[in-house]
């Protein structure tokens, strides 16, 4: 039952009921009743004192001018709003923030009686879901810029990389299988370098673009990669432009793949022609093996014809000839001789210059004793003593070998010293390529060698001459104290050459030499 006449205690208790903080404050007037000097808290509902922090008994004597709850710089300002209020009789709206209490409220304030009554709403919560809310979105905001930047640098990036960088998606049929693509980004430079409108490059399909590229190395390469995972290299030419391009292919996910494209046109040109130098070269080694073999085959006979000749021409002349027609029959005889060695030597170049096509397994001990016994008379001669170790067994061709070992030592007897018998050793050891201080190539670095080396304690040669030796018809010893034509390290280069092997020399002029020979093991 509602009574008609509600009690003072009845709007007492629906004051604190409301969720909504009240406040009335009685006006203050000087003692001349003229102006309103302050405004006393008479009257706070319950949650008027929970917001304010107070208690009913605190409130006696409680002003604007001295309440904790209102900061000191801001009173005077309270205050002229208050009075604004009394004496206009508006209803005023304000927003604030009062930092004694740190809370955010709306105030709704009204003349009620001979005071002001306040009404506050507490918006903390509301401001700091809107802090909230303004923290995210200026965390948005830089996110977003960064976005940006990275989008701007990236597109800066693939406008200006000088390789052209695509991105193809895959098509697939109805069974999943690749059988086609598109490219759905091209920088700059895969425009230039494919030589295709961008809106051609990106709305056509590779297939619609060049219905031969199914069969293309290219497409193998980007399906195999696209399928494995693995990234794929190959060089493509393109008509277009006319260019050569690398392209490096790598998946990015299930359907796309990257492409990069390098211009290579400047480096495959040398490239081709290098190769094509290559092969001419190989023409004309091939052609001049084939004159020397040719010609060294057909002096053959006119020479043996001449030194036939000589030799009846003398017995027929007998007595009957000069001293200086025998001088001068001698002269032409080791003429004769000396071509004779030339064209034996050439004959036997241009043999070991074809590829052995016999290979069998060699003892090299046994290819060395026979050496020596070819070597016999010149060994006794000379007085020379050869030590000889073990020797490997190894793969190769029989009549060249023993040629190359009748060189080599053959060489150690011949530019002895006069005064001092030969002593040559050969030896051997297995080492690894990377250990060998010879300009072997890198591919070899891991492989294993037998090492063989002839070494004498002949006269010797200065070091810098030890590459040009190999060389065809280069002698460093004059021909009247060591007879030669210049060709056995020549023919010895090319043995060793064709058993994918190794030469080199080492020597001190008045010391001795070694030969050092590295063949696969
Ligand atoms: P040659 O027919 O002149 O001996 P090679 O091709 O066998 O031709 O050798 C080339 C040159 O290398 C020789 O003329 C000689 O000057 C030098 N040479 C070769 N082997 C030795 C060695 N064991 N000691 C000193 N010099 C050597």
């Amino acid at each position: 039952m509602f009574e008609t006449q509600p009690d003072q205690q009845l709007f007492a208790e629906l004051y604190d009921a409301n969720p909504q903080a009240i406040v009335w404050m009685r006006a203050i007037w000087n003692e001349s009743g003229e102006a309103i000097i302050d405004f006393e808290y008479t009257y706070c509902n319950d949650e008027g004192l929970r917001y304010l922090n107070l208690t009913r008994e605190q409130l006696p004597g409680l002003f604007v001018s001295n309440s904790p709850t209102l900061p000191e710089d801001r009173r005077v300002s309270i205050l002229e709003e208050l009075i604004d209020v009394y004496t206009t009789g508006k209803k005023t709206e304000a927003v604030g923030y009062n930092s004694n209490l740190k809370k955010y409220a709306r105030y709704l304030r009204a003349k009620v009686r001979n005071g002001v009554m306040t009404v506050i709403q507490d918006t903390s919560n509301e401001h700091q879901i809107i802090n909230q809310l303004e923290e995210q979105s200026r965390k948005l905001a830089t996110q977003t810029q960064e976005l940006q930047e990275q989008r701007s640098l990236m597109d800066n990036i693939l406008k200006h990389s000088s390789n052209g960088i695509s991105v193809s998606e895959a098509i697939r049929n109805e069974q999943g299988i690749v059988i086609d693509a598109r490219t759905i980004m091209a920088n700059d430079a895969a425009v230039r370098f494919t030589g295709l409108p961008l809106d051609i490059y990106l709305s056509k399909t590779a297939v619609e673009l060049d219905p031969t590229i199914i069969e293309s190395p290219y497409y193998h390469a980007y399906v195999k990669t696209l399928t494995t995972g693995e990234p794929g290299i190959l060089q493509y030419f393109f008509p277009h432009t006319s260019r050569w391009l690398e392209l490096s292919i790598s998946k990015m996910d299930n359907d796309h793949v990257i492409h990069i494209f390098t211009d290579i046109t400047p480096i495959k040109e040398v490239q081709l022609q290098l190769e094509k130098s290559v092969q001419e070269l190989k023409r004309s080694n091939t052609n001049l093996e084939d004159f020397a073999h040719a010609a060294s085959h057909d002096l053959k006979e006119p020479l043996r014809k001449i030194r036939t000749f000589i030799d009846r021409l003398k017995a027929s002349l007998n007595t009957r000839i000069s001293d200086t027609e025998t001088h001068m029959m001698k002269r032409v005889e080791a003429a004769a001789e000396r071509m004779q060695l030339l064209v034996d030597d050439l004959l036997e170049f241009s043999h070991v210059s074809q590829q052995p096509r016999q290979m069998e397994s060699i003892d090299l001990n046994d290819k060395v004793q026979k050496v020596l016994a070819d070597l016999e008379l010149s060994i006794e001669e000379k007085q020379a003593t050869v030590t000889i170790e073990p020797l490997p067994t190894i793969y190769g061709h029989r009549r060249q070998l023993q040629q190359l070992f009748h060189n080599l030592i053959s060489n150690a007897l011949k530019y002895s010293k006069t005064d001092t018998p030969p002593q040559i050793s050969i030896r051997s050891k297995v080492v690894k390529g990377a250990d060998v201080p010879s300009n072997i190539p890198v591919s070899q670095s891991d492989k294993y060698f037998h090492l063989i080396e002839v070494s004498d304690n002949g006269i010797g040669f200065e070091q810098q001459y030890a590459e040009q030796i190999f060389d065809m018809f280069q002698r460093l010893h004059g021909k009247m104290e060591y007879s030669g034509t210049g060709v056995g390290l020549a023919i010895a280069r090319k043995v060793v050459e064709n058993h994918n092997g190794f030469i080199w020399a080492t020597s001190q002029p008045g010391i001795g030499s070694t030969f050092h020979v590295l063949l696969p093991a």
